[in-house]
């Protein structure tokens, strides 16, 4: 799954411009859904030397990602939003601080995000057991 993830209230207690302390569990938490298979993309308002900080930070405590503001690979030709003028970034789940009834506990959101993925499951088994081919 791709999972879109913001930083600042998120990942770590909101202080910007400043990098507050990490929010229990959230760096495990990521790293164990990266590990997992799931495309994390850190979206964030940061940029500049702002955004850098967060990556860096992230970065010395193993926690990197798929894609920076962007649906495309870090590294990528079209990494950023060069080539294309929509800016949203295109996730199965969002991870904000700012969702509707607030930011639930790390352990909840990746139970949540367990159950999601179940559900995805299930609902591609469903259309596999109708048209998919028999064995
Ligand atoms: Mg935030």
């Amino acid at each position: 799954m791709k999972i879109a993830v913001d930083f600042d209230g998120t990942i770590v207690e909101h202080r910007y411009p400043a990098i507050g302390k990490e929010k229990p569990f959230a760096i495990d938490t990521l790293k164990q859904l990266a590990l997992e298979g799931n495309e994390l993309i850190l979206w964030t308002s940061r940029d500049g030397q702002l955004l850098q900080d967060a990556i860096d930070y992230c970065h010395k405590r193993g926690l990197d990602f798929y894609g920076i503001n962007s649906n495309r690979p870090v590294g990528s030709l079209f990494e950023g939003r060069t080539g294309s003028t929509s800016v949203k970034v295109v996730a199965d789940v969002y991870i904000d601080d700012k969702n509707l009834g607030g930011l639930p506990d790390w352990g909840t959101i990746y139970e949540m995000i367990m159950l999601k993925k179940a559900q995805k499951h299930r609902k591609r088994s469903f259309w596999k057991r109708l048209f998919g081919k028999r064995h």
